[in-house]
């Protein structure tokens, strides 16, 4: 069976000898050191001034918005993983949907603008399967309005636009470290800013708000990444290179074989691309569910990312509806891609499609 994804899994000799290495010191958690190397080479690799692991992306979405301070409403997109929406609730917080960009699946700034309320303390964007937003307008927009900006940054993971980290936008970005992600440390997650303060307050708000054996100045939460996850990461970080091409390779085939056949994402121009997903979108649901049977029928199983439109959520009280999220969201699929994903089932996933149609 084919899925969206395959976790990358490192080399097991080298994963060992960090796992002994833990052994040999007994420091299984609490900010170890294997923490903080791999928060040290994360901040070099991709280019940031602070790095801050915790335990999943959806726990650095609630540390981003707890060390900002966020109240009120929150303007974000309905299209992403529940996660983004969720979060905001869980803390507090209510979701303002801004419709997206067709084109781009990512927020619209005008629509942004409409949202905008006397109670509203910040924007939630997300740069959907590694698509950086528009994050002029949406710097310009929070600057006027005096919003903070946290980007859920999710399926960013080393993109550079413009020559620096498209992460550095915003004032605080989160990635996931979950083990679907193109880097990964089983479960985990960050926090990365390019404010001081900010990120002296993240450090200590993701281990109970304590700041030293006898001082607790915040209210904070258990977030912390163990020294195993970190091992993880560590390895995987050596293989970034390989996998990275092995992803490009995948993603260059389907290019190559479904453009003008299928619609795909509009990215922006001056970004790189991490190879994060393959998402495609047809004409029409029905569409959406042949070729899904059809794959299916073969043994492969793509996923619907993402689906439902999070303004359909029953939660959501009372409704906004956001059109264009919906209609995309019920025509857009993501076909399996990873770095070894073979050649033959990839050109029978290609031929299953075009077939369908
Ligand atoms: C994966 C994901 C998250 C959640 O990350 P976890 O590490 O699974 O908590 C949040 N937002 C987006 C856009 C994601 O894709």
């Amino acid at each position: 069976m084919t899925q969206v994804t395959k976790t990358y899994l490192p080399d097991p000799e080298k994963y060992k000898r960090y796992i002994d290495a833990i052994f040999a010191s007994g420091w299984v958690t609490n900010n170890g050191p294997l923490v903080r190397e791999l928060e040290a080479r994360l901040e070099a690799y991709l280019g940031v001034k602070h790095l801050i692991l915790v335990s999943s992306g959806t726990a650095a979405l609630e540390v981003a918005y707890r060390v900002l301070g966020l109240k009120g409403e929150v303007i974000t997109t309905p299209f992403s993983f529940v996660a983004t929406t969720s979060s905001l609730m869980a803390n507090g917080l209510a979701p303002r949907f801004a419709d997206i960009d067709p084109r781009s699946f990512n927020i619209d700034p005008e629509r942004i603008l409409e949202r905008i309320s006397p109670e509203t303390s910040a924007i939630v964007p997300v740069h959907v399967f590694g698509n950086g937003c528009d994050v002029e307008a949406i710097g310009e927009i929070a600057r006027a309005h005096g919003l903070k900006v946290v980007y859920d940054a999710a399926h960013a993971f080393g993109v550079r636009c413009g020559g620096k980290s498209l992460l550095e936008h915003g004032d605080i970005s989160t990635l996931s470290f979950h083990a679907t992600k193109i880097f990964h440390t089983v479960e985990g997650g960050a926090l990365v800013t390019d404010d001081d303060e900010l990120a002296q307050k993240a450090r200590f708000f993701r281990n109970f708000g304590i700041q030293g054996p006898e001082s607790i100045p915040a209210l904070g939460v258990n977030a912390k990444m163990n020294e195993f996850e970190a091992a993880m990461g560590l390895c995987l970080l050596d293989d970034m290179p390989a996998i990275l091409d092995g992803r490009q390779r995948v993603y260059e085939r389907y290019r190559d074989a479904l453009e003008g056949v299928v619609q795909m994402q509009a990215r922006r121009g001056d970004c790189t691309r991490n190879y994060s997903h393959f998402p495609v979108v047809f004409e029409s649901e029905a569409v959406l569910k042949r070729v899904e049977a059809a794959l299916h029928a073969v043994d492969v199983v793509p996923r619907r990312y993402f689906y439902p439109s999070l303004d359909t959520l029953e939660y959501i009280v009372p409704p906004q509806p956001m059109e264009l999220s919906r209609r995309l969201s019920e025509r857009i699929l993501c076909l399996p891609l990873h770095d070894r994903l073979d050649a033959k089932i990839q050109e029978k996933i290609i031929a299953t499609v075009t077939s369908s149609l």
